[in-house]
Parts: structure tokens; C-alpha cells; sequence
């Protein structure tokens, strides 16, 4: 028997999956729209497991969707927020030179910030740094006034609400296994039913890619899962961090290193790390899936990065298991920080696309094909720029499914 009919089926209710649902509604109010989720309600993946921060836009390649939609994504999520009274603290942020060698990189990150029009940046020396962070050592560092926090699963669960107000239906514990293509429709099969859908907009995330196959389409790169495990302060110590304290980031590597961060959880994150998963949804190291590595050491690009990038792989690996090296690559933030400062806390697996020939996608990967839409790479900052790129793929969808 067909099951329920859609215009559009998005899969997935992270936050680019329900961004995405809502501007299709707002802009085609009579559209029929479902929102199909395997777990049982939103924001379990990535989009529930971050660091929490309102990006800037600072370190993204000009000209790059990154650095487009993260500047004025963090103004309209901000904007999101006021309106929905969803708290935000817009405390700053400090992107901290510890050595001569990183001063360069230091400067660069200005220029990029100004050349994306980030506002407000600026170089500020020791004294300064100590007025904004007096727990901090830095030789200098740059000052980003506007990098904010939030809680993402507030924001993911107001779009959720906005999506249910304008008409949209979100099946929960509906994992899609099957699509079959059937007079001019796309039938979805999923663990609590079949549903129908004219188009299909994929915003799985670890599993993007393995949605694509599924709809027939070719996603080019694969989803290498890399988790970030976080250590959390004791309460006592968190006076040790006011805001936002990053390192230089590595330019050669799309994570942007352990950091210091509050959160609007009522807690002081410190991570996270980035080492390789062997399951997708692997948030505990002892996570193990067969099937997700095989696919994940099949793959010639996963060979290629790792020849290129063993040494930081092992690094990485070696920071995860042993607490002493995490608390090293603090301390160059914070060098009061000792180890009984730190709790293990909780931890977020990144999607991470990689190509064929072993390049770890940086950009935002949006891929429109015909009948579907398929959002392969959405990294941080991704929750930032959420409202941006839903509506970029609404507008993508209004032409190529014709609905204008
Ligand atoms: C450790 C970490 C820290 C980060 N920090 C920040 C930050 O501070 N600021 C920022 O802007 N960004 C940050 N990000 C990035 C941000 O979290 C992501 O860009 C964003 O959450 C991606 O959202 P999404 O909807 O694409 O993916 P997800 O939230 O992963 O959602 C995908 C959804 O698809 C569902 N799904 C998958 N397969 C199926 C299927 N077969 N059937 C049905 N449903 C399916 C999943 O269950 C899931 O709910 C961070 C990410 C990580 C991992």
C-alpha cells in the first residue's frame, strides 16, 4: 500500500535537515513536507554534540560558501535567537599566539577575518589579552568581539517547533533503508513505514553519503567519522576561563585544535580533540562497528589521507588516551590548569567527507542532482550558518524541483 505523500522528504532532523524544512515552508506555504528522522527526536548527532559556539567567520577561505554563510549566519542566528528567546552570550573570543612561529599565522587570520568582514577584530598584546583573560599566557592574540555561545539543541528543537507550526509532519524512529524510484515518485521505506515524495532533500550527515547511494546518486567522497572527546572544568575552576580561548589552528587540518570554551550548558568545556572513529555514531572510544570501518578502510581515499597525515593521527590518538598530553595542549592556553582541574566529559564525531584521492573536504558540500538534494560535507560552522545554508538549499529546491 503507498504510504503517506510529500512534496519533499527531508532525511534527517539535524539542524541543516530542520533550517532546511522551515525555509522550504516559508517560502511555499501549501508545500507538503516530511521530515523523516531515525532517532527518537532532534539533534541527537552532531547537531547535540558541539561545542556550542556562534562563529565569526574568521577562518574561512574568502570567497569560500564557509566564509559566506557563516558571517551572515551568525548575525541571523543571533537574530534567531532574540527573537525566540533562546539565550545567547555573545562573550568573545581570543585566538591566542603561545610562540614567535605562530605570529604570522596569527596575522593571516586578521587578514582573512577583515577580508570576510568579520567585525571588530583586532591584535591585542599581553596587557590587553590580561583584561580580557587573566588566566591566559599568550604573546598575542587576536580578539573577536562577536563569537557568541548557544545551545544548539535549543535552536534545533524552535526550528523543529516552526516546521510543526507551518504544516511540515517529523516522523520520528523512521530510519530510511529503502528508495525505489515508482511512477514519477520516490518511495521511501523506513523502519516505521513506506512514505511517498515527489523530491528528496538528504541532510543525513554521518550518513549523507550512504543516503546518496541509496537514492542512486554518486556522493563523490566518503564519511570518515572523526570523534572529539571533551574534558569538562571542575566548578571550582572555572573562573580560570571567561569566554572563548582558542589556539592558532593548524592550516593544514579543518579542526581548529582543543579549546577552552563556556557553555550555555553550565559547564567549561575543554576540546576537542579529532581522532578517528570505528563507528559512526562512535562517541565512546570502546564504539565498534565492522561494517562502518570496513567501509571506511575499503576506501582509497582514507589510504591516501592517512599516508599524508599518520604522524597527526598518532598524535591524536596518543592525546585521547593519555589525559597528561591533553592537559599539555591546555596548559599552552592555560598553564594554571593541572590535572585534577578536568572530568571527562562528553564527546561529538564529526562528518568529515573525504575525497578519492585522500583530501579532507573543507567547503560546505552541497550537491543538487535531479529530483534531490544531497548536503554532503557540513561542518563546523555549520550550526552557525544553519539558517544560511537552509535557505540556500530551499532556494536550490525551489528551482530544480520547480516549485516557484
Ligand atoms: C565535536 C563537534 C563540535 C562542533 N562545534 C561547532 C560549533 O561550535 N559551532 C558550529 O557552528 N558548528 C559546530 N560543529 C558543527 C555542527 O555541529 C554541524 O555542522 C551540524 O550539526 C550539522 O548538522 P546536520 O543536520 O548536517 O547533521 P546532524 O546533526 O548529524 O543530523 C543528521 C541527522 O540525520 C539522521 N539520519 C542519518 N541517517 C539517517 C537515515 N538513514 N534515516 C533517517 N535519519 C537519518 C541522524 O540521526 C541525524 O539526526 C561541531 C561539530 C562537532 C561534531
Amino acid at each position: 500500500m503507498p504510504g503517506k505523500q510529500y512534496d519533499v522528504a527531508v532525511i534527517g532532523a539535524g539542524i541543516i535537515g530542520l533550517s532546511t524544512a522551515m525555509h522550504l515552508l516559508e517560502k511555499h506555504p501549501d508545500l507538503k513536507v516530511a521530515i523523516i528522522e531515525k532517532d527518537g527526536h532532534e539533534a541527537t548527532q552532531q547537531s547535540g554534540h558541539n561545542s556550542g559556539v556562534i562563529h565569526s567567520g574568521i577562518y574561512y577561505k574568502p570567497g569560500s560558501l564557509k566564509a559566506a554563510f557563516c558571517v551572515e549566519g551568525r548575525a541571523s542566528m543571533t537574530r534567531f535567537c532574540e527573537e525566540n528567546e533562546i539565550p545567547v552570550w555573545t562573550c568573545g573570543k581570543l585566538i591566542m599566539a603561545t610562540k614567535p612561529a605562530e605570529l604570522p599565522r596569527l596575522d593571516a587570520l586578521l587578514e582573512r577575518g577583515n577580508d570576510n568582514q568579520v567585525d571588530g577584530l583586532k591584535i591585542v598584546d599581553p596587557e590587553e589579552i590580561k583584561d580580557i583573560e587573566p588566566h591566559v599566557k599568550a604573546i598575542r592574540a587576536l580578539w573577536a568581539p562577536k563569537t557568541g555561545i548557544v545551545d544548539y539543541r535549543k535552536v534545533a528543537a524552535a526550528y523543529a517547533d516552526r516546521v510543526r507550526t507551518m504544516g511540515g509532519d517529523i516522523h520520528f524512529n523512521s530510519e530510511l533503508k529503502k528508495v525505489s524510484r515508482r511512477g514519477g515518485v520516490t518511495a521511501l521505506e523506513t523502519s516505521s513505514g513506506e512514505y511517498e515524495a515527489k523530491n528528496v532533500i538528504n541532510c543525513a550527515g554521518l550518513h549523507s553519503d550512504l543516503v546518496a547511494e541509496m537514492m542512486g546518486a554518486d556522493p563523490g567522497v566518503r564519511i570518515i567519522p572523526f570523534r572529539g572527546e571533551y574534558y569538562t572544568l571542575r566548578k571550582d575552576r572555572e573562573d580560570l576561563v571567561k569566554g572563548l580561548i582558542y589556539p592558532v589552528p593548524d592550516p593544514a587540518f579543518p579542526f581548529l585544535g582543543v579549546h577552552l570554551t563556556q557553555t550555555m550548558k553550565g559547564w567549561v568545556e575543554a576540546g576537542p580533540n579529532a581522532v578517528l572513529a570505528t563507528k559512526r555514531e562512535g562517541y565512546r572510544k570502546r564504539d565498534f562497528s565492522p561494517v562502518d570501518l570496513f567501509r571506511t578502510v575499503t576506501f582509497p581515499g582514507f589510504w591516501k589521507m592517512s599516508v599524508r597525515e599518520w604522524k597527526t593521527g598518532l598524535w591524536e590518538m596518543n592525546r585521547s588516551f593519555r589525559k597528561g598530553v591533553f592537559l599539555k595542549s591546555l596548559q599552552q592556553l592555560v598553564p594554571e590548569l593541572v590535572s585534577k582541574d578536568l572530568a571527562t566529559g562528553g564527546s561529538g564525531v564529526r562528518a568529515q567527507a573525504v575525497t578519492r584521492d585522500g583530501k579532507l573536504l573543507d567547503d560546505f558540500a552541497i550537491k543538487q542532482v535531479e529530483g534531490a538534494v544531497h548536503v554532503l560535507n557540513a561542518p563546523s560552522p555549520g550550526a552557525t550558518s544553519s539558517l544560511v545554508i537552509g535557505k540556500h538549499i530551499a532556494g536550490l529546491a525551489g528551482d530544480g524541483f520547480s516549485l516557484n
